[in-house]
């Protein structure tokens, strides 16, 4: 049988961001997660668009676990409304803890927290230490900038081509979850070694 995404692991903005039609795109592929039966790992917080994926993911009746530093559970208004809420010790803790619970990560518009904890797993996929694909969802297209970025440094010979294809670009969630799904199982350092 082939293999599928029982969970995703969701990186997102702790704020909301200045349009609300993110926020609104984002509550939707929580929603949308929920409705195709997989569950959604994320921080745990309550804030900006984490908020929003959350709470349509619970609207939606999915399964929802947060993974949140006990430091950061008042800061970031860690929800304890979820299907699980993980109390974790460190940032390190959090991110590997997300990594074992979910089989795929998928990144929505973020800030600083949100890109660090991208950039870490997908350099974690292709250096062998993690083979949960990696994806973006360019939502607004927040993610351009960055993929333009990225392009000039595989053109430089900083990063290789066949890294940077490894990682899913997509529009809408179908798409993205079809990137990650086709990813599955590949194992990265025979893919790309
Ligand atoms: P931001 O994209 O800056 O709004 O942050 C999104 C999430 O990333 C928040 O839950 C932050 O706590 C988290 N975050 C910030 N820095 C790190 C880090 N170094 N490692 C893991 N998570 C982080």
């Amino acid at each position: 049988m082939s293999p599928t995404i029982r969970r995703v692991a969701v990186f997102c903005a702790s704020s909301p961001g200045v349009d609300p039609g993110l926020s609104r795109a984002t509550y939707d592929v929580g929603r949308g997660l929920a409705g195709r039966g997989i569950g959604l790992v994320y921080g745990g917080g309550g804030h900006g668009l984490m908020r929003e994926v959350s709470q349509g993911a619970l609207d939606a009746g999915g399964e929802v676990l947060g993974v949140i530093p006990r430091s950061m559970i008042e800061r970031e208004w860690g929800r304890d409304d979820l299907t699980e809420l993980h109390v974790v010790e460190t940032m390190h803790e959090r991110k590997a803890m997300m990594a074992d619970l979910a089989d795929a990560f998928l990144c929505l518009p973020g800030g600083l927290g949100t890109l660090e904890e991208v950039i870490e797993v997908w350099s974690w996929r292709y250096i062998g230490f993690n083979d949960d694909p990696v994806g973006f969802l360019n939502l607004g297209g927040t993610w351009t900038p960055l993929l333009d970025a990225l392009d000039g440094l595989a053109d430089a010979g900083f990063i290789r081509r066949e890294v940077l294809e490894d990682v899913v670009v997509a529009e809408d969630l179908d798409a993205a979850l079809a990137g990650l799904t086709a990813r599955l199982g590949v194992t990265p350092g025979a893919k790309l070694g």
